[in-house]
């Protein structure tokens, strides 16, 4: 099967190498943009069978609706002050 594309710097079988690190957010800022990129353009990443292409299609929808990981942790993040700072102030 020949269907592998050049994206964004990235063969599909590296995309899929490092989606779990991805999705474990454990990828470089320009290796997650880079891997980003790709996705968003490739659509053989996105019909590629069996459990990563659910985890693709999970990242497209991410992308899609314009949250990236940065944003989960921000909010996360704020979460976690908010209640930080209800735990000290009721001491
Ligand atoms: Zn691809």
């Amino acid at each position: 099967m020949k269907a592998e594309r050049n994206i964004a710097g990235l063969s599909c079988s590296q995309v899929l190498a490092s989606l779990t690190e991805y999705l474990d957010g454990e990828l470089a800022p320009d290796a997650r943009a880079a891997l980003e990129a790709h996705v968003s353009a490739c659509e053989h990443c996105a019909r590629f069978g069996g459990v990563f292409a659910a985890a693709v299609r999970g990242l497209r929808e991410r992308l899609g609706a314009a949250t990236l990981a940065t944003d989960v942790g921000a909010r996360l993040k704020t979460q976690l002050d908010a209640r930080l700072a209800r735990a000290d102030g009721t001491s």
